[in-house]
């Protein structure tokens, strides 16, 4: 499928490919290359097209960009790359006690990345708010301990502790899950014997499913670990866990799993952890123009993971703030409201708190939610953040599945009018803001370009690429950037300006489709 996105965007009379064009020629040069023959092809066919002037920054924010030609043209590569590396300068002048710059929630870094962003809308005429929340979390104290009588792991190099794990300390059998092993199904546990220690694979179902069924089957604690890691990954849970939640490098987890089958000695687990509270912030801007009865939500979570959080979630919120600001002078017909979310990585706090703070009313005049996490991806895939994907879309009211085609339709439009293969995210919304609203009946979509490892061969044979790492090092498979604590590489350089303007065109065109589509009261 490469050479059919080559072809396509050679724009034989397609005014968004067009459009897309631009942005491969605009690239800044500094930027790992990983995808050579897609923006190769993408520059040489661009050479014949760029003799159209793209509009100047100052005019396109100051016109009506009514149609998605006018505002497609105006989501520029150089504008946009100005914003994300703005959020590196801000997470540069904020450095932690450890050294690194940070944009984490409840972290000055964070605060400033609201306060660039709120400035920006208010000089650009948005009503805006900042609506402030006090959070619970928790910390560990102390050096978390994990071993078995013979072998002490070191944590961070072999092991790490999951956000929101429960504490404790405790001695007991590993047991892993029946059935796939993963845990997703209350019937892996059917032969555990309680007060052992579950042994998980990373599974095709979210982290708090496997560590609420696992508590349910009166586990003492639960190790995670997931093929083609050699690291260990974060595990965030959204739901605070009873019991100590940790996740292994795979080399650990076959470890353990061997050592289940041999001897089964007893696994030692030393876990404190203490609550805490913050303060956290979402930036609201409100369009001047549309409906307030029929409001169209586009958002992007505005904190990182660790550091910088470039890609997740510097280049998602630097994609709805160019379509904010091109928006800027546009009547729609449904009111656009723009929302940077807090404390997305450490449990969707910000978007939960929003939506389930909204009052009945409130919550009736928004008729669609559109979310951008993710759109810079190196090595990336086109996925839609359908909701019908959702592991928790049994939790859904029965609306927001069909009512959610709409916006997934203007996605893959877009998509199929380049040339460009899309697909619905396995897991939906899954782990993202969109789920919130999901949550309380609001139908939505969104996109995402992937994080993390492990691209597979079927998703190079649609959009190229390299086996392994969405991003960090690629090719590569150590599990990228973005999840990874003590890397700090999710910097600027873990963005692609390419991947970056198609993504952020894509979203300026659902925007801009949703906003003037006609909801029947409230029903897509
Ligand atoms: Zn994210």
């Amino acid at each position: 499928m490469l050479e059919l996105l080559s072809t396509r965007l050679k724009c034989v009379g397609l005014s968004i490919a067009c459009i897309t064009v631009a942005v491969c020629v605009l690239l800044p040069s500094s930027f790992a290359q990983p995808h050579p023959r897609l923006i190769a092809s993408a520059q040489e066919s661009s050479s014949s097209s760029m003799t159209e002037a793209v509009p100047a920054e100052q005019a396109c924010q100051t016109r009506a960009n009514d149609t998605p030609e006018k505002l497609l043209e105006c989501i520029q590569p150089s504008s946009l790359w100005n914003h994300l590396a703005h959020f590196q300068k801000i997470s540069d002048e904020h450095k932690g006690s450890d050294g690194h710059g940070n944009r984490d929630t409840g972290t000055a870094g964070y605060k400033a990345s609201v306060d660039y962003v709120a400035g920006l809308m208010r000089k650009a005429g948005y009503h805006v708010t900042v609506q402030q929340y006090q959070y619970a979390a928790s910390e560990i104290t102390g050096v978390p301990q994990f071993g078995t009588p013979d072998q002490s792991y070191a944590f961070t190099r072999d092991w790490l502790v999951a956000q929101l794990s429960g504490g404790g300390t405790l001695t007991a059998s590993i047991q892993p899950g029946g059935g796939s092993g993963e845990g997703c199904f209350a019937g892996d546990f059917a032969e555990f014997v309680p007060g052992h220690i579950a042994l998980l694979e990373r599974g095709t179902c979210a982290y708090d499913a496997q560590v609420a069924n696992a508590e349910k089957a009166g586990a003492a604690a639960v190790i995670l670990f997931g093929s083609g890691n050699a690291s260990p990954f974060q595990v965030r849970l959204t739901r605070p866990a009873t019991i100590p939640v940790v996740s292994v490098s795979y080399t650990l987890g076959s470890e353990l799993l061997r050592r289940y089958t041999d001897a089964n000695p007893a696994v030692h687990l030393d876990i404190h952890m203490r609550p805490t509270s913050g303060v956290d912030y979402n930036l609201i801007a409100e369009s001047p123009f549309g409906d307030t009865n029929h409001v169209v939500v586009v958002d992007a979570h505005l904190d990182s993971i660790y550091g910088a959080g470039m890609l997740d979630n510097a280049s998602g919120s630097t994609t709805i703030l160019e379509i904010a600001l091109n928006m800027a002078k546009t009547s729609t017909h449904n009111q656009l409201r723009y929302i940077w979310f807090g404390g997305e990585e450490i449990g969707l706090f910000g978007s939960a708190y929003y939506t389930t703070n909204l009052s009945s009313a409130e919550r009736k005049r928004i008729a669609f939610d559109i979310d951008m996490d993710v759109t810079a991806t190196p090595n990336f895939d086109m996925w839609i953040a359908d909701p019908a994907y959702a592991y928790n879309a049994s939790q859904f009211p029965p609306n927001v599945v069909p009512q959610s085609k709409i916006g997934n339709q203007f996605f893959r439009d877009f998509f199929t009018s380049i040339g460009v293969v899309s697909q619905s995210s396995t897991f939906g919304n899954s782990g993202t803001d969109s789920n919130s609203f999901a949550l309380i009946g609001i139908p939505d979509s969104g996109i995402l370009t992937r994080q993390d490892c492990c691209k597979a061969q079927s998703e190079v044979d649609i959009w190229g690429g390299f086996l392994g790492n969405y991003e960090g090092t690629v090719p590569g498979n150590d599990g990228g950037c973005v999840d990874y604590p003590e890397r700090w590489c999710d910097n600027l350089s873990n963005n692609d300006p390419f991947v970056f303007g198609l993504a952020s065109k894509a979203s300026a065109y659902v925007t801009l489709k949703l906003a003037n589509h006609v909801f029947k009261a409230n029903q897509p």
